[in-house]
């Protein structure tokens, strides 16, 4: 199963915007399937370590004010290849250079509030996956 499944979530932003529904069809429209889903609060807790390795960069207070101002959605999401190719469909982090079809460059704000997060590596993926969700709310 290693290399096969990526984690996102979709950012407090888009989730003000309306735009998940959208951003969850983009992502099945490329071929992914998603094997779990839920809507979530995070506490600053939560946020603090799932961005611990951020810990030390100066928009880390930013991030995290910003990722628990209101419900995200998080997913995991199948497709042989997941990470890189979600990565490709999320475009750049900041969304003033991403490519028009990507996630960020159709709903997201700026470089923090850029509509989605998805695994920088498959070691990531199985970690963040674990960090929101029990094995028996993965539907495989
Ligand atoms: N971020 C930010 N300012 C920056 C870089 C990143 O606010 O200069 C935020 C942004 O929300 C980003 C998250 O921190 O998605 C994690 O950063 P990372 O470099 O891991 O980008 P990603 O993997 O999300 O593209
Ligand atoms: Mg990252």
């Amino acid at each position: 199963m290693a290399g096969n499944i990526t984690f996102t979530m979709i950012k407090p932003e888009a989730m003000r915007k309306g735009a998940a529904g959208a951003i969850l069809k983009m992502i099945q429209e490329a071929g992914f399937e998603i094997i779990a889903l839920k809507m979530k609060q995070m506490s600053t807790k939560d946020a603090e370590e799932f961005y611990a390795v951020h810990k030390d960069r100066p928009f880390f207070d930013g991030l995290i004010s910003f990722m628990t101002s209101g419900p995200i959605i998080a997913a995991v999401l199948k497709k042989e290849n997941a990470v890189e190719d979600y990565r490709k469909l999320l475009g750049t982090t900041n969304p003033e250079t991403a490519d028009e079809g990507t996630i960020r460059k159709a709903f997201a704000t700026n470089v923090t509030m850029n509509a989605a997060h998805g695994s920088d590596s498959d070691d990531n993926a199985a970690i963040e996956t674990a960090f929101h969700f029990d094995k028996n709310e993965i539907i495989e």
